[in-house]
């Protein structure tokens, strides 16, 4: 497999883009080599520059859980784009949207839509702010919820101490505010919020960006009785695992009801579409209601929200794609832990439904901590000798790998087959 046209592509990105790339993980730097620049993609299978196809677990990082090009999708966008794409003003398919999110997250009374999951985060964590004005918000570490100032943040000198900033450009004082908790620890929550008063508790209820991470038995629950009991907002940041495990979240599976969801990734079709929402009261503090500001020229975009619809429509009138989805999950799973048996090499899987994740090490994985002590050397030499097999992996290893509606049998055989091979 040759690679030379993406090579001179990222050449020329580097001189007009920070590092080639608009987001920092395309650019291939937690694996080596370079990025392959994708052409086009249909069902499970990407194209690159070179005319390689590639077998794809990246999957835009989630959106696309019906598979590249999905024909609902595309078809709703054509049909709304004949008419405008933008219009800066009230539409009746964002009102269908905040219905059908509503439908399948009753806990999300009141819907706003943005136009991405780090706008749903901040925008939440202002809306718990505001309602119970108070400062402090206390997140985990290992979760990730976007890029705004108060969550680029990693753990201060002592658990439940100011936090420090983890990015350059964010300022100690914004940083003090957040307090980073280990995950599945819901004693060290209980003490942080006891000894402290938190506007927001923000949680991916299964994590999935410090590569899947699942909630210990009672974790979740937990995490609901304290912020009940000390006024903090619980914020389920389902970015990730809205209308990915069912027509639903993690919520619906756990019958947990946090205040304030945010949700993003699926529930925009692959275009650049996100919301958040939940209790009537804190959500009514949302200008133009209330004096909490939030905004955006493209807000509810027509196009994002016909994709959005078409997707979760189709979901919602064929739930046999979440079991389809779930015997592929398995296979997958099962397949890799007997690849890897057969191979006598010591890794961990973690998979919730259709999200998986191969951790170099023997585990078990459950939080941050024990995320971060695989092999890093090993995935890295893992991703090259997959892709030149013809399978494209998240670039990263502590990321999630995505099934598909339209990822096939065979899809699964030629992974684990290369699998075998790589390892
Ligand atoms: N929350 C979670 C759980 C996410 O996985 C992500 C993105 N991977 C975000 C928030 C941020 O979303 P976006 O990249 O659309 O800003």
């Amino acid at each position: 497999m040759k690679f030379t046209r993406s090579r001179e592509a990222f050449g020329r990105a580097k001189r007009v883009i920070p590092g080639g790339v608009n987001s920092p993980v395309r650019a291939f730097r937690a694996v080596g080599g370079r990025p392959l620049f994708v052409s086009a993609g249909r069902g499970s299978r990407i194209d690159d520059l070179d005319g390689n196809r590639l077998i794809d677990y990246v999957m835009s990082w989630g959106p696309l859980i019906l598979g590249h090009a999905a024909k609902p999708v595309l078809a709703a966008v054509r049909r709304t784009m004949s008419k405008g794409t933008t219009f800066g003003a009230p539409t009746v398919a964002e009102i269908e949207l905040a219905e059908r999110i509503r439908g399948a997250f009753p806990s999300m009374e009141l819907v706003r839509l943005v136009s991405s999951g780090t706008e749903a985060c901040m925008s939440a964590l202002r809306a718990a702010r505001g309602f119970t004005k108070r400062d402090a918000i206390a997140k985990f570490d290992g979760c990730y919820h976007g890029h705004a100032d108060s969550l680029l943040v990693k753990a201060g000198s002592g658990l439940a101490t100011f936090g420090e900033p983890d990015s350059g450009g964010v300022p100690r004082d914004v940083a003090k505010h957040t307090i980073v908790l280990p995950y599945n620890d819901a004693d060290a929550v209980e003490r942080a919020l006891k000894s402290k008063k938190i506007a927001a508790l923000i949680v991916e209820p299964v994590a999935g960006n410090m590569g899947v991470v699942l909630p210990r038995d009672g974790f979740l629950r937990r995490l609901r009785t304290v912020c009940t009991r000390t006024g903090t907002v619980l914020i389920f940041d389902e970015v990730m695992t809205g209308f990915r495990p069912c027509y639903g979240g993690v919520q619906t599976i756990e019958g947990i009801k946090p205040d304030l969801t945010t949700l993003g990734k699926i529930v925009g079709g692959g275009m650049p579409l996100a919301a958040y929402g939940g209790r009537r009261e804190i959500m009514e503090g949302v200008s133009p209601l209330g004096p909490v500001y939030q905004a955006g020229t493209l807000s509810g975009n027509p196009l994002a929200v016909a994709a959005g619809l078409a997707q979760v429509d189709y979901l919602r009138d064929h739930p046999e794609v979440y079991a389809r989805l779930e015997v592929l999950g398995s296979r997958l799973e099962e397949g890799l832990c007997d690849v890897a048996k057969r191979r006598r090499r010591e890794l961990c899987v973690n998979r919730f439904g259709s999200m998986l994740t191969l951790f170099f090490q023997a585990g078990p994985v459950t939080d941050w901590k024990s995320a971060s002590g695989g092999d890093a050397k090993a995935f890295a030499a893992f991703f090259q000798k997959m892709l030149k097999r013809g399978v494209y992996l998240p670039p990263s290893p502590y990321e999630a790998w995505f099934l598909s509606a339209a990822h096939t049998d065979r899809d699964l055989e030629a992974t684990l087959r290369a699998a075998h091979a790589a390892l």
